[in-house]
């Protein structure tokens, strides 16, 4: 075992702090990470604050991380020490079941092994997330980072990236379409660049209005303000396709009143009670389909991590110390987010 250091919570109430603990030494299938950045996700506040239920502590959070490989097992033939890598938001699976080898390894059917607040494979011992010096995880589960791409603003999308690319590709979003990226946060803003790139028309959907002016330069054609009816309503059966970011429950019936007839709303967000539930008739009047994405698989995530490689697509970040982990935890909270906090590991050192 080795000695690691890291920040972690230790219940649902208390700051972040550091904590000092142990992992694995590389086995054969495995890459040692030298963890250089790590976004802070949403989810990560949702589990710190046990929101969804059932975090187990301490908690070292973090799944959008990325770092230089310092050493691989005999059988690693995709990395060698040095090279520039990724670990996003699972780091095992059962590699058998049918989603497994299908490459969707996030929907195993055994349970998939997330990169923290989860139990290693056939053990009590508890899996710790990239708020840390170091990770140790099997070769499956971690992509290769083109050395072209500004590393500190990769570290989003291994969450918020490939969460978002993943529905754009399965529901075959592209030039032609209407796409409605609703919430501009982490996910949101990758959301938008991702469509554009995929050649959609690509509209904002915000409760923000002084994000309009960003979500153009983000790539946005078009702002919608969703506080606004008479906008709302103007915007009615216009939308092929919706991807829905909102962090919380909320009312969904006014954005399916967004797609035209057979287009799908596809929820990435909230993954609490949708209250009011969607009105049944919203469906019916028009043949819409109401569907949800999880991440996306670990083939799917080297094609978005080369697909943003060739179109220069990145995490427009903030970058902050470990120590400032809480108060980057509370303006995430307040909506206070430009459009990710990522956290520079070297200040671990400090
Ligand atoms: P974020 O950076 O906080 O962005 C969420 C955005 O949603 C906000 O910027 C805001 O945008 C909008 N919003 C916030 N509260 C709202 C409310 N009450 N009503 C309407 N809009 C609201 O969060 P994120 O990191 O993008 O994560 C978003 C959600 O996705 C989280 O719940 C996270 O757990 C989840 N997630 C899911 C997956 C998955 O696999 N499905 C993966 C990663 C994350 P505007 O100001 O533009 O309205
Ligand atoms: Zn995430
Ligand atoms: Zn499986």
């Amino acid at each position: 075992m080795m000695k690691v250091r890291g920040y972690a919570a230790r219940d649902a109430h208390s700051p972040l702090t550091p904590f000092d603990f142990e992992r694995r030494e590389p086995g054969p299938d495995d890459v040692r990470i030298e963890i250089l950045y790590t976004g802070i996700c949403h989810t990560d506040l949702h589990q710190v604050r046990n929101h969804w239920g059932g975090s187990m502590y301490p908690m070292v959070p973090g799944h959008e991380i990325v770092g230089r490989v310092v050493e691989v097992g005999k059988n690693v033939k995709k990395l060698k020490a040095n090279d520039a890598a990724g670990v996003g938001c699972m780091v095992d699976s059962c590699r058998t079941c049918s989603s497994c080898v299908q490459d969707l390894e996030q929907y195993c059917e055994k349970g998939v092994t997330l990169t923290y607040n989860a139990k290693e494979r056939n053990s009590e011992q508890l899996t710790f997330g990239g708020y840390s010096e170091q990770i140790v995880v099997s070769q499956r589960f971690v992509v290769k980072v083109p050395e072209s791409l500004d590393l500190k603003a990769v570290a989003p999308l291994l969450c918020a990236g490939i969460t978002t690319y993943s529905p754009l590709r399965h529901w075959k979003v592209g030039k032609g379409q209407k796409v409605g990226v609703i919430g501009l946060g982490g996910l949101g803003h990758l959301g938008v660049k991702l469509a554009k790139a995929l050649g959609a028309d690509v509209t904002m959907i915000t409760t923000s209005p002084e994000k309009a002016k960003d979500a153009r330069r983000l790539g946005a054609d078009d702002v919608l303000l969703s506080p606004d009816p008479d906008a709302m309503t103007r915007a009615n059966s216009s939308f092929d396709f919706l991807l829905d970011t909102v962090p919380v429950g909320h009312d969904l019936n006014p954005y399916l009143r967004l797609l035209k007839r057979d287009r799908t709303l596809v929820l990435v967000g909230a993954l609490t009670a949708l209250e009011p539930a969607p009105f049944g008739a919203t469906f019916v009047g028009g043949r819409k389909s109401l569907a949800g994405s999880g991440i996306g698989g670990m083939a799917e995530t080297q094609e978005m991590i080369d697909f943003c490689a060739e179109h220069q697509i990145v995490s427009d970040v903030e970058i902050v110390p470990i120590q400032s982990v809480n108060e980057a935890f509370t303006r995430l909270e307040k909506n206070d987010v430009r459009y990710r906090f990522v956290i520079d590991m070297a200040s671990l050192q400090h």
